[in-house]
C-alpha cells in the first residue's frame, strides 16, 4: 500500500498546486519526487521516464518541469546558457556544479557565507542570491 499512499500524495501535491493530475504529470512528478532530492534537466528525466516505459515527449517533460516550476514545485536553475536544472529541493540553497561532468549537486547547508551584496538596479529589488561554486576533480 506504499505505492498507493504515494500516489495520493503526488495527486495532492499537484492539486495543491492548481495542477490537474493528468496520467504524464503525475508520472513525471513519480520520477521526480519518489526518491529525494535531485537536480534533473529535461533531457535527463525524458531518458528516465523512457526507460521506466513511460511514453512521452521531450517536449512534454519540458512544458511539465516549466510548470511545475512556475507553481513552486521545483526551483529553477540556469547554470549554463545552454542548460537549465530542476531542483526538487525548492528551499533556498547554494550549488556545486562540475565542470567535468555537468552534475549538480548541493553546498551543505550553512557551509556558504555571503556578506556585502550590490545594491539591486534602479527601481529593482533583489528576490534572492543564487552562488554556482565550479569545481572538477584534482588532477
Ligand atoms: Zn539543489
Amino acid at each position: 500500500m506504499v505505492e498507493a499512499s504515494q500516489e495520493t500524495t503526488t495527486k495532492e501535491r499537484l492539486r495543491q498546486a492548481g495542477l490537474r493530475p493528468t496520467r504524464q504529470r503525475m508520472a513525471l512528478a513519480g520520477l521526480l519526487f519518489g526518491a529525494g532530492h535531485r537536480h534533473v534537466t529535461a533531457e535527463m528525466l525524458h531518458e528516465e521516464a523512457l526507460a521506466a516505459g513511460i511514453s512521452v515527449s521531450l517536449a512534454t517533460v519540458y512544458n511539465t518541469l516549466h510548470q511545475f516550476s512556475e507553481r513552486g514545485l521545483l526551483r529553477r536553475l540556469p547554470i549554463d546558457g545552454s542548460k537549465t536544472y530542476f531542483d526538487t529541493n525548492v528551499s533556498h540553497h547554494h550549488h556545486f556544479y562540475c565542470e567535468r561532468d555537468g552534475t549538480l549537486f548541493d553546498v551543505p547547508g550553512g557551509a556558504m557565507e555571503i556578506c556585502g551584496v550590490p545594491q539591486a538596479p534602479e527601481g529593482m529589488e533583489i528576490t534572492s542570491v543564487d552562488v554556482v561554486v565550479r569545481v572538477r576533480p584534482k588532477r
